[in-house]
């Protein structure tokens, strides 16, 4: 991952050589131009009335430490920069990384990273546990995979806000019972305190994307309230569940655990997969495991007879 260099002067001009439809085109103020690039998942925000609100949620502090991932053309990371103690941002396309290098890299408090989130070490920003505040209007193309790379590093993270598809938000936030309930869901909540903070209409963005999309605070958990003995074994029985969703659980998870071994739990048999909570997930996970591991403890010993 580079760090980009700090000089003036760094040429900002795109790699499109000029020719940009005026469709895409964003113009700021200050005259930078640039085409969004849908494989970038480049949406633009420009609404002056939704970046501060975004900005009052995250109600940045001179002491915090904030990491801004996909800044783009600055929207929200000149009114965050304004109000933090430092700002790293990580933007993986070069013509914007250079506008922003040109027109904030004069401030000490503002680092930027260019290169791709998914490989970004934010190891390397702080060893402080819960000391980085994260934010971002992240690219809708990578926004799951980026949370999740995230949560190896939510030790270090105090929050993290984040604009997402209204219905990633929908599905990060839904409880049992709910239609949206799901591996997502389940899984980001075992890390994470999950709030729907509120919604954002397509016309706050240049281009317009076709969705509507919403604002998600996570708070990685002091302590987990559900702790399981193996994530991922848990991860394998939430996905086996909803792969199969329309089955009972008994039916769906035959191939992870039996019948007998399922009804010996304080959990309704009959139930679809929507309708366990976390805590039932977790009760199914570590009776897996301790089978398995009774299991292997048994081989072992036969095997020692054996020798
Ligand atoms: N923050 C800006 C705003 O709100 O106007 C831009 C948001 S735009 C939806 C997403 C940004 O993430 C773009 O600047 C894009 O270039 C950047 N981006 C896309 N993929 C990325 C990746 N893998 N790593 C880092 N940044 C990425």
């Amino acid at each position: 991952m580079n760090k980009f260099p700090r000089k003036r002067n760094v040429d900002t001009g795109s790699r499109d050589g000029g020719r940009q439809s005026s469709a895409k085109k964003g113009l700021q103020n200050d005259g930078f131009e640039h085409r969004a690039r849908k494989r970038f998942g480049q949406n633009f925000l420009h609404d002056q009335n939704v970046i501060q609100r975004i900005i009052n949620a995250i109600h940045p502090q001179p002491t915090d430490h904030m990491v801004e991932i996909g800044p783009g053309q600055g929207a929200l990371t000149r009114k965050l920069l304004a109000n933090c103690g430092k700002l790293d941002a990580v933007e993986l396309d070069r013509d914007l990384a250079a506008y922003l290098q040109q027109t904030l890299g004069e401030d000490p408090r503002f680092e930027l990273h260019l290169g791709d989130v998914l490989k970004f070490d934010f190891s390397t920003l702080s060893d402080k546990p819960r000391s980085l505040r994260v934010v971002g209007n992240l690219p809708y193309n990578i926004s799951t995979p980026c949370m999740f790379h995230l949560l190896n590093y939510s030790h270090l993270i105090q929050d993290m806000t984040f604009m997402l598809q209204l219905e990633v938000v929908q599905r990060l936030a839904a409880q049992p019972g709910d239609e949206e309930f799901g591996r997502l869901g389940l899984m980001m909540q075992y890390y994470c305190e999950v709030e729907h903070l509120f919604d954002v209409p397509p016309g706050a963005f240049t281009p317009q994307p076709k969705v509507c999309s919403a604002i998600v605070r996570l708070t990685p958990h002091r302590e987990l309230p559900v702790k399981v003995l193996d994530v991922r074994c848990l991860q394998d029985v939430v996905r086996v569940a909803f792969t199969q969703r329309r089955k009972t659980l008994k039916n769906s998870l035959r191939t992870l655990i039996s019948e007998a071994e399922l009804s010996k739990l304080p959990i309704d048999l009959g139930l679809r997969p929507e309708n366990l909570s976390l805590a039932d997930y977790a009760r199914i996970s570590d009776s897996i495991t301790r089978a398995a591991t009774t299991g292997s403890k048994a081989a072992k010993q036969e095997e020692s007879y054996l020798e």
